[in-house]
């Protein structure tokens, strides 16, 4: 059957929740127009912005670093370097630096690479050993807090003006859920698209938010991206991993559903910000230990060193 965007070539991708079919060059321009459209939306990137890309070396983030560079291309002025971060988990990150390294060749970007053992003292694997107990300090959030702080130092370290990350739609949702049943309605008001500056003005953004997973998959495999399948050994312990499966579940009988909610989370993320941001109790202080941004007195990395460090 022909692709219903140009009706010449042969459709290889249904599109369950539009009803399109599109053939190679079509869903490929999509992508990369979705992805121009999330950022001028959201007025993500300025003109001569210098943005750091967080890569993985996973299909997402080395997609990201690929539609940058074909989309930022047609304005130029914008320079993109790869930042990868090892957190020391022996046999999966020894690969995926691998590979990152060969498709930043690739595509001419620069790339460089730092360590939570070099950051933080400790890697991944020391962390899992050390922690007083997995029901209380699951990896994902010693890695998640750890990864957060570890991006802002590199961002700054080549003085980028912006740090992208590979987040998608499917991420979005999954995380208001884990915000929603940890009953943290801060960080669901904190959800919205639009950049905020933090930390001396750097910016974090998002420019795939608006794109389902599986599309960024097939983006991929279409553009013939090779990037690590090999998941994070410690990864089946996030409950993030329950509710993609229940999302993915729901838009196969429901497609369309998990656009939906995303708009709802982000109308939900507006209302709860707006309320709260002259009021808010958390607004944003210096960390009692290392003076880098908290909501709290001590901030998650200084707590969690602490914890790892008294065992
Ligand atoms: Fe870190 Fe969890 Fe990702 Fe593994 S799955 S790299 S532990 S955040
Ligand atoms: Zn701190």
């Amino acid at each position: 059957m022909n692709c219903s965007k140009c009706n010449e070539n042969d459709g290889v991708f249904k599109r369950a929740y539009s009803g399109e079919l599109l053939c190679k060059p079509c869903f490929l321009n999509s992508i990369e127009t979705k992805a121009l459209h999330t950022i001028s939306k959201y007025s993500m990137i300025g003109y001569g912005q210098r943005i750091a890309v967080g890569v993985s070396g996973g299909k997402d983030s080395l997609t990201l670093l690929s539609v940058l560079k074909k989309i930022l291309k047609k304005n130029n002025d914008n320079d993109v370097i790869a930042i990868t971060i090892d957190e020391g988990i022996e046999n999966y990150r020894d690969e995926s630096l691998g590979i990152v390294k060969n498709h930043c060749d690739k595509i001419n970007i620069p790339f460089k690479v730092f360590s939570y053992k070099e950051l933080f003292g400790t890697s991944m694997d020391e962390a899992m050993l050390k922690r007083p107990s997995k029901k209380k300090f699951s990896s994902c959030s010693i890695c998640g807090a750890f990864r957060r702080r570890a991006l802002d130092i590199a961002a700054k370290s080549v003085n980028a003006d912006l740090m992208a990350t590979a987040h998608n739609l499917d991420d979005h949702i999954q995380t208001f859920m884990i915000n929603l049943i940890s009953g943290d309605t801060d960080r669901i008001g904190w959800m919205y698209p639009t950049p905020m500056e933090y930390d001396g003005g750097l910016k974090k953004i998002k420019p795939f938010l608006e794109l389902y997973e599986n599309e960024i998959v097939f983006y991929a495999f279409l553009s013939g991206i090779e990037f690590q399948a090999e998941q994070c050994p410690y990864m089946n312990e996030s409950i993030r991993s329950d509710f993609r499966d229940f999302f993915n579940n729901l838009e196969k009988t429901h497609p369309g559903i998990k656009y939906n909610c995303y708009n709802s989370v982000n109308k939900l993320s507006k209302v709860l910000h707006d309320s709260n941001q002259n009021l808010s109790p958390y607004s944003k202080r210096a960390c009692l230990k290392c003076g880098n941004t908290s909501t709290n007195e001590v901030c998650s990395v200084c707590k969690t060193l602490f914890l790892l460090e008294s065992q």
